[in-house]
């Protein structure tokens, strides 16, 4: 199939319907993945501060310094957080934490020191955690990262991408960066060797130009860096934050699956795409397996982002790999760089 471009993809988006875009996607996942083996990881959330300054309009999770609920962890706690999952055969552990100015660059570079060796993957930070580590060292993006890389930082999620769009990202959270900023932070972690992964959380003010937008700017970045290991998608949830209160409402299941399926088919140079069973729901993450989706996610034994917005599931390796079977698909647990690590 030829490539499709960013006017196409509008139209597309805008006039095919549900079951000939999903058709679509499924028939791509079935080439890139003819094996039938979908994957998923055994990882843990650790969010290592609540207390946030950028305050995006859509988050529920963040506190002001001085709240009853405000935290932030000492770097032991956090250590003790990733033996603990470590016991329970957790593989990697995905740390993110608020855009707290008052803590020092410091703080960050002995958290790294400390957890990069308990033998846990730690996939960890996202673009605007890295600005504010410029920020507050005086370093730039290169030298920030090559402080992590030192002390073990491997890959980066892709978190603070929401809408890669500056019309939509001025309305929601108009004090994170910008998109140029996120990609830019982005291309330097592939230039430096880190992989990570590309995110968009749809299902608020946006527009489908936006969204195509966003798709556009990965897809352009993918093919000059190769860094990027997956797509993640989730939708807004209303509950807990200020848009919220305004827009009043989710997305629906309906909208997930196709613009999941639309992200597979226009995304032609991502191996992955990831079914968000733990955003979106159990049955909506096995539908997302026949609309363009090869991997199930992680299974998130700690998570705490979205549970703030009133939306907790959980669930077990064993129970993941049965849902997997029962759909038709092969289990296979994997590593954060998508290696399989052993089939169930
Ligand atoms: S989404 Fe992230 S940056 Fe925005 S307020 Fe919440 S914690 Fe802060």
């Amino acid at each position: 199939m030829n490539r499709i471009s960013l006017k196409e993809g509008i139209s597309l988006l805008k006039n095919e319907d549900f079951i000939s875009l999903g058709k679509k996607a499924n028939e791509i996942r079935k080439s890139l993945h003819p094996d039938g083996v979908v994957t998923f990881i055994a990882d843990t959330n650790i969010n290592y501060t609540n207390i946030c300054n950028s305050k995006c309009l859509f988050c529920a999770f963040y506190r002001e310094e001085g709240d009853e609920d405000a935290y932030t962890m000492e770097i032991e706690e956090i250590v003790k957080k990733i033996k603990e999952a470590r016991e329970r055969g957790i593989t990697t552990a995905l740390i993110q934490g608020g855009l707290n100015e008052k803590l020092p660059y410091n703080y960050y570079l002995e958290m790294m020191e400390k957890i990069s060796n308990l033998g846990v993957h730690i996939h960890i930070f996202s673009p605007p955690e890295i600005d504010l580590l410029s920020r507050i060292s005086g370093k730039n993006v290169e030298e920030v990262f090559d402080d992590l890389i030192k002390r073990g930082m491997k890959s980066m999620p892709g978190g603070g991408a929401e809408i890669l769009s500056d019309k939509v990202r001025k309305k929601i959270s108009p004090k994170k960066i910008n998109s140029d900023r996120w990609l830019e932070i982005m291309e330097i972690a592939h230039k430096k060797g880190l992989k990570t992964s590309a995110t968009m959380m749809f299902g608020h003010i946006e527009e489908i130009e936006d969204i195509v937008e966003h798709l556009e700017a990965i897809r352009k970045l993918q093919d000059k860096t190769h860094g990027f290991t997956a797509f993640i998608m989730w939708d807004f949830k209303e509950k807990n934050n200020k848009l919220g209160e305004k827009i009043g409402k989710r997305s629906s299941p309906y909208n997930y699956l196709r613009l999941l399926s639309f992200a597979r088919i226009y995304l032609d140079n991502f191996e992955n795409i990831q079914a968000s069973w733990a955003s979106q729901g159990m049955e909506i993450g096995e539908l997302a397996l026949f609309f363009g989706a090869n991997d199930f996610g992680s299974l998130l034994f700690e998570e705490n982002v979205m549970k703030e917005a009133g939306f907790r599931i959980t669930s077990t390796i064993e129970n993941i790999a049965r849902t997997i079977r029962k759909n038709g698909f092969k289990p296979a647990l994997r590593d954060t760089f998508y290696n399989i690590i052993k089939y169930l």
